[in-house]
């Protein structure tokens, strides 16, 4: 069966799923859905014994219908191999009464690589496919990991240049350093005076800028996207809450069937809305619970069902998740509008124009898999210590977040079932802030010598994507006003202004 993808603006803007991953955003501003989500056609008791490349092929080969079998099994070999510091690419820990799913095992220590550790292969092929000759551009806005893993991911693929912009002042210094630091000659690395969300607008504008995209195409380019309205990140990023399925009825944690309650530490509404898609293909999957930080416009639309951006900016400790408008969201808007694109549109409209929308009734009465919570900056800290003072073990700030949402919930739910907290980054890409969380005593020295006493402390060998940068020289040291971002894009590609 082969499935269609479609706009979640406009109805008769469909494509395949490698044209799908090609564009990366489609052309009226709406992000690319699946028509249809298929079940799975395998019985859930077989995901037991499955590695974590065959439980890919098992998941992606259903979503992804125009890749062959070769080429599909192809970029998952080349994706998920060594790069990864474990066999098993994703680990399941259990950790006091929770298990933690830890996803940074690959290039640059964030889940971002699980999904752009694949994008460059799924795209490369898709152009082979598509008889698309253009050479591939990739814009990608950043709030800071996923920036360097589609910079690891793409640097040096033939026939493609990535340009990443971050906000100058809102991303951990190692954060900052991985990216600045970053080779190949078709990389470019910008900082923006400004948050995540005026990056993120910023290139959402150059995308859709028709007289641009002429222009480009004249210089034989075109445009794609390695952040999460690609639809190439979110198919692999379904895979791993599938695997954690398998992983636990292999321990016999529970029986085939039973669910598991999963949380994710939330910023673009990506990775929780990949785990919803699990469940709706027919993962066990019972709450979905969703954590932000102070930044908690999510939160209060699953408490209310009005999405207000209209609040002040928080810089927190978990930078990956300080974002106010979560683009994925509106997949989940347009499923619950029955898939009506024009319903959805007009909601994303307002978005634009006043900051905010308001979802009916039925509309609410859809989303009750999902639950909100989330943790301000000092529950974010007491989680750290209190994890770390009764396990050893010790989490990263966004992670935290999570655990502490969960905690929270579990006190009011006493839930049966056990629950997978999506572990987003190695503690080491935020020392500064897990160190202080710690003990104050650790305020006062550098970054890597808190990098040095982590490794100490948590028993667990410095990583690394860490190591490396520690004497890295500096190769990009732009930094521009959003307003500057377009001019920025036809500098890099050699394209003079009008
Ligand atoms: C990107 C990121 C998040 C947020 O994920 P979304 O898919 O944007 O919701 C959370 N934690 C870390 C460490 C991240 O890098």
């Amino acid at each position: 069966m082969e499935w269609m993808y479609r706009s979640t603006r406009d109805a008769n803007n469909r494509v395949t799923a490698s044209q799908a991953v090609l564009k990366g955003l489609a052309e009226d501003g709406g992000l690319y859905v699946p028509e249809e989500l298929p079940g799975f056609d395998f019985p859930l008791e077989q995901l037991s014994g499955m590695s974590y490349q065959e439980t890919a092929y098992a998941v992606m080969s259903l979503l992804l219908t125009d890749y062959t079998e070769e080429e599909l099994r192809g970029c998952i070999r080349s994706a998920y191999d060594e790069k990864f510091d474990t066999p098993e690419i994703a680990q399941l820990r259990k950790v006091g009464d929770a298990f933690y799913l830890e996803l940074f095992h690959g290039k640059t220590i964030a889940f971002k690589d699980m999904a752009l550790s694949i994008l460059p292969y799924l795209m490369t092929t898709a152009a082979r496919k598509n008889h698309e000759d253009k050479e591939i551009v990739i814009l990608t806005a950043t709030s800071g990991d996923t920036g360097k893993a589609a910079l690891a991911g793409f640097a040096d693929v033939p026939g493609t240049r990535i340009i990443v912009f971050y906000p100058k002042d809102g991303v951990s210094a190692v954060q900052e350093k991985q990216m600045v630091t970053q080779k190949g000659a078709n990389t470019c690395v910008i900082g923006i005076h400004g948050n995540f969300d005026d990056a993120q607008s910023g290139v959402k504008r150059i995308f859709s800028d028709e007289p641009l995209k002429e222009e480009l195409a004249q210089h034989g380019f075109c445009f794609s996207s390695a952040n999460s309205i690609n639809i190439g990140r979110l198919v692999p990023q379904i895979v791993y809450y599938v695997y954690a399925y398998g992983r636990l009825l292999e321990r016999k944690e529970l029986a085939a069937g039973e669910p598991m309650n999963v949380v994710v530490p939330t910023g673009n509404f990506g990775n929780i809305l990949a785990a919803f898609y699990a469940k709706q293909m027919g993962l066990p999957v019972g709450k979905l619970i969703c954590a932000s930080n102070e930044n908690k416009v999510l939160y209060d639309f699953f408490e209310t069902g009005v999405y207000d951006r209209n609040r002040p900016f928080v810089l927190t400790s978990s930078p990956s998740m300080d974002i106010l408008i979560s683009s994925n969201l509106e997949r989940l808007i347009y499923r619950l509008a029955g898939n009506d694109s024009a319903k959805n549109a007009a909601l994303m409209q307002s978005l634009v124009q006043t900051g905010s929308y308001t979802i009916t009734d039925d509309m609410r009465a859809a989303m009750e898999d999902f639950a909100g919570g989330y943790a301000t900056e000092e529950e974010t800290a007491d989680e750290i210590r209190t994890l770390y003072r009764e396990t050893g073990y010790v989490l990263d700030t966004h992670t935290a977040v999570a655990s502490h949402v969960y905690h929270t919930w579990k006190r009011q739910n006493s839930p049966s079932a056990p629950a997978v907290i999506a572990s987003t980054a190695s503690p080491f890409k935020f020392a500064r802030s897990v160190m202080g969380a710690i003990d104050g005593k650790y305020a006062s020295m550098d970054d890597f010598a808190l990098i040095d006493e982590l490794a100490r402390i948590s028993g667990v060998t410095i990583p690394q994507a860490v190591e490396e940068i520690r004497t890295a020289p500096v190769l990009h040291d732009k930094v521009i006003d959003a307003g500057e971002m377009k001019q920025a894009v036809r500098e890099f590609l050699g394209i003079d202004s009008l």
